[in-house]
């Protein structure tokens, strides 16, 4: 079932790349937020090797018992003080959006001896409910960052509105993207644009066609969640 599920977004992935999945150069991030560790361990039986998780308390758990044999990934909000129980644990943090998060990773960080992997997160639509940084204040933020030894920028990553026809979100894949291009053409010292991560079950396909090559993929892996 759920190794189906896997097999399905590989198969949309090489269709919309035009390439076979393992030359694609996508990153698919299997999200098992709510799900058991069995869960993962089926999907890393069906050849996942990436997962994402939103809260911190879960992802270390996950971390603690399944080990070093999956690259994890922070995807939700992150409050300051829990940026010291993941940093140099997690390949990448996705939801990097603010100075104070910034100067609290380049603080532990620096404290390790270690460079962090991160993403800045944009906020395109605005909605409300989302975090990540406003397009217009991402400048200030990346040139803040630029001044940080211990903080690597990997790239960008976003969050769609819910719309319920998913080709709605495209414009909001193609602003990231363009963004992410632009970026690319300036010269910053640790800012390289290599990821960009958007999409999710409803929308991947639609962030795939608008330039992603990481997604995010929870719900149509392992099932709805069910939470308490
Ligand atoms: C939960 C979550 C996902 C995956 O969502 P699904 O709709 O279950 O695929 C992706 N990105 C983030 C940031 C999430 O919190």
């Amino acid at each position: 079932m759920i190794k189906d599920r896997i097999d399905d977004i590989r198969e949309v992935i090489s269709e919309i790349k035009g390439q076979a999945f393992e030359d694609s150069g996508v990153t698919l991030i299997a999200v098992s937020k709510n799900k058991t560790v069995d869960d993962i361990r089926e999907a890393m039986e069906a050849g996942i090797t990436d997962i994402g998780e939103n809260k911190v308390q879960e992802l270390c758990q996950k971390m603690d018992e399944i080990g070093d044999n999956l690259n994890y990934h922070m995807i939700g909000n992150l409050q300051s003080n829990k940026v010291k129980d993941i940093v140099g644990r997690v390949k990448l943090i996705h939801s990097v959006d603010r100075k104070s998060l910034v100067k609290e990773i380049e603080k532990r960080c620096k404290r390790e001896g270690i460079v962090q992997d991160v993403l800045v997160q944009v906020n395109i639509s605005k909605e409300d409910t989302k975090s990540g940084v406003y397009v217009e204040d991402l400048k200030e933020l990346l040139d803040f960052i630029e001044t940080k030894e211990h903080i690597k920028v990997r790239g960008l990553m976003t969050m769609a509105p819910y719309y319920d026809n998913p080709d709605d979100a495209a414009w909001v894949f193609a602003k990231l993207k363009e963004i992410f291009e632009d970026i690319k053409t300036m010269n910053y010292n640790n800012i390289e644009m290599e990821y960009l991560s958007m999409g999710m079950s409803h929308d991947y396909k639609i962030a795939l066609e608008n330039g992603a090559n990481m997604i995010r993929v929870g719900s149509y892996i392992f099932g709805e969640r069910v939470y308490n």
